[in-house]
Formats: C-alpha cells, structure tokens, sequence
C-alpha cells in the first residue's frame, strides 16, 4: 500500500506567488478602452461565490515495476465570507500585496469523485514475482474538512494575478486491494483521506496549486480560470497524493464577485418640493430635474470613485403624454402627434455631461456605457431631465451595472424614502399624478385626483365641484400675458407671430374655479371681479382668449386630456359684445355648457341710453351699476335666477295728455289713469315732476311684490330698474308709488328671500317695496342655485331661457 503523503497545511491559506513577467494582462480591445481595475477596486468585492473544479488523470511507472494511475475529479462550491482587510499599499515595504476572501465548512460543498491504482511488485507465497494493486475508489465523495479560498496578490497598484485554494479530503474512500499472487488485505473504507494535486508549498504553511498567478481581467467580473489563450481552466503537470506520482492537472473555476456597493441617487433642486412645468409648447423645455447618482460603499455615502461600472441606466417608466402642455394649451390644432412624453432625457444636453450617452426615441431611457471619455470617472454621473408639461409624471428607476452583475437599484436617501428605488417624478403619493408638494397647504395629501367636491359658499347647495378634478386644476391652465413681458411668470412663444407670452394659471381645490373668457369690452373685467368678490367663485381670467378654450363653438377649457384624472369637458363663459343697450345671457340661468353666449354691450351705449333718459343722475346710476349688472349675468351663467318672475321686462310709460294728469301704458298697449305718490304717501307726481309735458312720455318699469325687485337689496341677483310699486293694500287700484330715482346695484350674491332695506317687511313709509322673494320655491337663495359644474344636473329655479338672445341684433334687451 502507497503510504500517503502528507502536507503540513491541509486547511489552506490561500495565496499565490508571482512568476516574475510570467503573465500579461490580455491585450484585447476593452482593456486599450479603459483602465484595468484597480487594486482598490478588487479589494471592494465584499464575497466571491462559485464553483472550483478539478479534474487529473495520468500514468506513472518505474524501472522496479511500480505503475500508477490517476482518475480524480472534484467541483467545490463555496462562498467567501471573510472580506480582505488591509489598504492597497503603495508597495513600499512588501514587492506584493495578497488579499485573500476565505470561506469553511458552512458554505462548501465538495463532491469528490477517484478511481486511482497502484500497483506494486509482490512476492507470493511461492516466492514468485506477482504485482498487487491497490485502488481507491469514491464516487460523489464528500468531506467535512472542507475549505476554500481566492487570493488576489498585487505587485504594483494596477497589476495582479489570482489564485484559489481548497481542502482535498475525502470521506467514504474504499480502499482495496487486489493481487495476480500474493496475499490480499480485505477492502477498507477510509474518511479524511487527502487526494488532488500535491501543492506548491510556499513557505511554511502557504499552499497553492497554481503554478503562475491567473491575470485578473481589466475588469472586476467573473474570474474563470482562464490564463488566457485557448486552453479553458488552469493546466500543468504535478504529482498526486493517491495515484500516478506525474498526473496532468486541470483546474477550472467559475467564481463572481459580490459586491458591497450601494447607488444613491439625488437630486440638484429640492426633490420634495420639485414639481413639473410646460413651456410654449410640448417641445420646450418647462423645467429641468438634475439628477445625481453615485456608487457608494454599501451603508456609507462615501462615493466610490475606484468602481468602473459597467453601464448606468437611466429609466423614466409610467410615464405620461398627455396632451399639450397644460389642460388648454397648446390648440388642439397645434398638437404634437404622437404626444411626446412630459418628461424625457434630451441627449444633446446629457451627452455634453455624459459624451457617449445613448438615449433612444422617445428619450425615456438614458444609457451611459464606461467608455474611453469617462472611464475612472463613472462613480459618480450626472443627467437632467427635461419637463414639458405641467401636469407630467414619471417613475425614475436608475441602475449600475458594476462588473457584469446584476444591476444595482439606485435608491434616495430622504428621510422616509430611503429604500424607494421606483423614485417617483414628481414626489407624489403613490397612485397619485399630483406633486405632492401642491397639495400640501391646498388638499390633504390622500385626496384624489379625481376629487371635485369644492364646496359653493350657499347653505344647502348639493352642486359640489367645478367640473375639473384635482389633477386637472393641478396641471393648470395657460393664459395670456399682457403686455408681453408683464412678469417674471410670463414666457414668450417663439413662434408666435406676432409675438405672445403666456403664464400658467392653476385651479383652486378649495373654491369653484369659473372660467370666462372677455371677447367685449375692457370694462367687463371689472364685474368679473365682482362677481368673483361676491360669490367666492374664482373666475379665470381677464387674459383667457379664444384659442384658449379651443374656440368659442367649443368653450372646453380642459380639452388637452389623455391619462390624468377628467371627469367632465368644462365650459367657459364667452363674454362677447351685444349690440343692444343692456346685456343678455344666452339659454340661462343654467350651468357652464349650456350658457352659449353673454352679450354685453358697450358701457358707451349704457351711458348714452342713461343720458337720454334721465341725464347726468341716471348716467352715474348706471355707472355704478354697471360692473354688478356683468356679475349678476354671470350669475345666470352658474344657474343662478333671479328673485321673482312676477316683474314685466317691458317698461311702462306714463303719459300726460293735459299737463297735469297721468295715465299708464302697460305692456300690453292698455292704458290706466293713474295717481303717483312719493314714498312719503302724501307727496303727488306731477308730469313736470317727470319732465313731461301733455303727449310726452315717462319710460317707467314696476316691480311687483315678490317679484324680481323682492328680497334682499344687497344682492346683485335682484332687479334695479324699477321707479314704481303697487299699494299692498289696494294692488288693483290707481295709485302708484313713484321712486325718483331707480335702485342701487347689490354688490354681493347672497342667499335669503327675506326682503330687506326698502324691501324689509317691517318698512311701513309707506310700505316695504317689493317684499320678500318666494323662499319656498328657493327665489332669493342664490348661492344656493350656483352650478359650476358641467357634469351635474342642477335644479333651476327658473327654467333655462329657450330664447336666443335675439334682441342683440336688434337692440331691444332688457337686463
Ligand atoms: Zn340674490
Ligand atoms: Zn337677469
């Protein structure tokens, strides 16, 4: 029997040693590309795992008749679990810096497969010359002296080789014996028993099997056993502990490094409160998210500035491409087809940070390969994303590759969002397409983007919502600037002839959002902020134009929609110029959609009229009723009626045939001799009271009690022109309160039918005038008739006006 050798180091301290110019790295295109790892990088691989195999066979015999065969396979599979200590020195006081990643028992496996002989001269018991053989058999053998190792070993800061290491035991050896003469020994079964290659023994307890360090690869990726050249796996010639004393050795590995990297990403602007904007158009750049990320030492922020990655990958997922830039802007007619992303990576701006990025159509993706240009300088990258819309969104995933593994997650380090690699553009709650910066002050960050529930300031109005979700107001609306440049707010249109500037404008998710456009005159303006200050409504916008709202057929004000949350097209008001002396609302009171058109003429014809028919007190009546008269239409234009039904729209006149007496054309052409009194209830009106004498004639209008004049006086819903009322105590009779002057405008929607002022109940000189609006039927509640939203069906006080403001062609109207 073969007496085994032994080695004074079986459980192994793996190193190598260096065979002076023995090696080259490989002189293939990617290492003339980029510099090899460094020390410092391979020192970063935090484990190795994979498998060794080993596999020898060879024949041996001597002059005295020995012979020996060796048949030995083996695969190894370990993971390291030591890391490395130690810097990569500068080489001063050792030629060589060896790092070694060890693992035991815990983390092997071995599979020991031999079928080796010896065979040796005998003499039988005859005293002849006989052989006898031993052999030593396993199959699948395993050891629990397992053991393996990588040792890394550095001549200079950018140079090594490598080597492994790994117990050779093995339990459950059937040793046998066989002879052509002599006597026989019965077979045994042997544990521990050492096999493999004989190793080169270092010094005194070092051992290694390679003969030459392996030349790493210029980069830190998988190491193969691959010395270079066509031969896969390590080779040489060396003896063996249980078979042929000369056996041709293979060692193949398959070993990849684990690596204890980390990618943060953050961001140049304050991530948090970063939201997207738009531009001019879908094509302009609204504003720019910086972005920064950085390979770091797993639990540190310590940048690792030695690691080459392979690639970053930069991806915008679930992103968004709705429509234009804002929910009216650009035209429909104007749009970019197919719509582009809202955010995207433009690459004639990242290639000059990142020369050799690749970034496909449509720019969602943004791929930087290690290259010759930033190659040692790839720890740490940088991009911007470019935003085109006010109301876009995206899922920002950004990843390492680092030596061909799998990639890295890059992740924020905010507080809360430190694990967060589906970084979400903007910050927003999940599922949500709103900066949650926007909402917070405005909305609870939970609410939804579909939520519409703004509440109208009238008691009991269940008509919640202004037609536009959360996201829409959000995302926000285009008007114009004027002039251009009016504000830092304000940014031109390029291609606008002639020039143009706009500004965006947002929804208020705490009030109800109206929008009017004013095709009519300058002063209009100024009712629309009446109406606003006087219903809480808020009304965009005296620079909302035409195009704005995809044109007056259309009036949508939300039209540019695709993804985000919409629940109704939403209607504009167009306010245009009527030819008649008094305005017109057209199909109102009623909702939004169904108001066509406000007619409002000129205040140059007001005032002409007011001149003529009662002179310079008349003219400053009507000045000063002027900006409540466009509220109190726009208040039919949110559904809104008026206090009473009961009053006629056409005058009256009161005539004179004599100079001395009146009588009274009503509407209807008949006619009533009529005594007028002052509200004094003693005081008669003469004609010359009227400036009128005999055949002249008095243009007179009369509310009625409970009619549109009734209820509060404060509202701008209530009727103003009246000069003349009824006795309540003698309605058929002819006697006629006369007010010299008519009412004054209110200046605020309210809600409550009780009369007040002249119309208090409780006013006996002479009377209240026109009393109390109809509560019952809901007359005088008039914010709670407001309807903003086009998706609702509202109930009307009043029926809609089916009549098309015929009158504006003609100029007969009556406010
Ligand atoms: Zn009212
Ligand atoms: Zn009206």
């Amino acid at each position: 029997m073969k007496q085994r050798r032994h080695r004074n180091a079986r459980l192994l301290v793996v190193s190598v040693f260096l065979a002076g110019g023995c090696f080259l790295l490989p002189q293939d295109s990617k290492a003339q590309q980029q510099p090899s790892a460094t020390c410092a990088d391979w020192t970063n691989v935090q484990s190795w795992s994979g498998t060794i195999t080993i596999s020898g066979s060879g024949h041996s015999s001597d002059q005295h008749g020995n012979s020996s065969t060796t048949s030995e396979s083996a695969t190894i599979t370990f993971k390291t679990s030591t890391t490395p200590g130690g810097p990569c020195d500068p080489f001063v006081v050792d030629t060589s810096e060896a790092f070694t990643w060890l693992e035991q028992a815990s983390q092997v496996t071995d599979s020991v497969t031999i079928h080796d002989t010896v065979t040796s001269p005998c003499v039988g018991s005859d005293g002849g010359t006989y052989t006898q053989t031993t052999s030593y058999d396993v199959d699948n053998g395993t050891t629990t002296l397992n053991n393996a190792g990588l040792a890394i070993i550095f001549t200079s800061a950018t140079s090594g080789g490598y080597g492994l290491g790994w117990s050779e035991y093995v339990d459950g050896l059937r040793i046998s014996y066989s002879s052509t003469g002599c006597g026989t020994a019965p077979p045994t079964i042997s544990n521990n028993v050492p096999w493999g290659p004989v190793g080169i023994i270092l010094n005194t307890k070092s051992i290694d099997y390679f003969p030459n360090p392996v030349p790493l690869p210029s980069t830190i990726s998988t190491l193969n056993c691959n010395s270079g050249g066509s031969t896969a796996g390590v080779s040489f010639r060396g003896a063996s502990y249980l078979g042929a004393s000369a056996a041709d050795w293979t060692i193949g590995c398959n070993i990849v490094p684990a690596f204890a990297y980390d990618v943060l990403v953050s961001t140049i602007q304050d991530y948090p409160k970063w939201r997207p904007m738009g531009g001019a158009d879908e094509k302009a750049v609204g504003n720019l998210l910086d972005l920064q990320a950085r390979i770091v030492y797993k639990g540190t922020t310590q940048t690792a500035f030695g690691v080459n990655p392979d690639q970053w990958m930069f991806t915008l997922k679930d992103y968004s491409s709705e429509p234009g830039v804002a929910l009216n802007w650009p035209p429909q007619d104007q749009l970019v087809s197919p719509t582009p992303p809202d955010l995207d990576f433009n690459l004639a701006v990242n290639n000059v940070l990142n020369p050799g990025i690749v970034i496909p159509p449509p720019g969602t993706t943004a791929q930087i390969p290690l290259n010759a240009t930033n190659a040692g300088n790839l720890a740490f990258v940088q991009l911007t994303v470019e935003s085109h819309d006010w109301g876009g969104w995206a899922t920002l995933n950004v990843a390492a590759t680092v030596a061909g593994q799998p990639p890295i997650q890059g992740h924020l380090t905010l507080p809360g969002l430190q694990n967060v690699t589906d970084i979400l553009l903007p910050l927003r709650i999940p599922g949500s397409h709103i900066a949650n910066s926007w909402k917070n002050g405005k909305v609870p960050l939970n609410t939804a983007d579909s939520d519409d529930s703004e509440i109208p300031q009238g008691a009991n109005n269940s008509n919640r919502g202004d037609g536009l979700t959360l996201y829409e107001e959000y995302r926000g609306f285009y008007v114009d600037c004027a002039p251009i440049p009016q504000s830092s707010n304000c940014f031109g249109s390029p291609s606008s002839v002639p020039p143009r500037a706009f500004m965006h404008v947002e929804g208020d998710p705490t009030k109800l959002d109206l929008f009017v456009v004013n095709d009519g005159e300058p002063d209009v303006l100024e009712g629309m902020k009446d109406f606003a200050a006087g219903t809480g409504i808020k009304v965009c916008c005296p620079t909302l134009r035409d195009d704005q709202i995809n044109g007056q057929a259309s009036r949508v004000v939300n039209f540019n929609h695709s993804q985000g949350a919409h629940e109704v097209d939403q209607h504009a008001i167009v306010i245009v110029k009527g030819k008649g002396a008094g305005p017109c609302t057209e199909h109102g009171p009623d909702q939004p959609k169904n108001i066509t058109k406000i007619y409002y003429p000129p205040i140059a014809n007001i005032l002409d009229m007011a001149q003529r028919e009662g002179g310079s007190a008349r003219v400053a009546w009507a000045t000063d009723k002027y900006p409540y008269s466009v509220a109190h239409e726009l208040g039919h234009s949110v559904n809104v009626s008026h206090h009473g039904v009961t009053d006629s729209r056409e005058p009256r006149y009161w005539t004179t045939p004599d100079g001395t007496s009146l009588i009274e054309i009503n509407p209807d052409g008949t006619s009533t001799p009529i005594q007028a009194f002052l509200e004094d209830n003693s005081t008669t009106v003469t004609p010359s009271d009227l400036s009128i004498s005999a055949g002249g004639k008095f243009k007179i209008y009369r509310g009625e009690n409970g009619g549109k004049h009734s209820g509060d006086v404060f509202c701008f819903m209530r009727y103003n022109i009246s000069q003349s009322y009824l006795p309540l105590a003698d309605p058929n009779g002819n006697k006629r309160f006369f007010v010299p002057e008519r009412e004054r405008a209110g200046r605020r929607m309210t809600n409550m039918s009780v009369g007040t002022d002249t119309n208090d109940p409780n006013r006996t000189t002479p009377q209240p005038r026109y009393g109390n609006s109809d509560g019952v039927n809901h007359f005088g509640m008039c914010l709670s008739q407001i309807c903003v939203n086009d998706r609702l069906t509202p109930m009307h006080v009043t029926p809609p006006d089916t009549n098309p403001c015929l009158g504006q062609s003609s100029g007969q109207t009556t406010p």
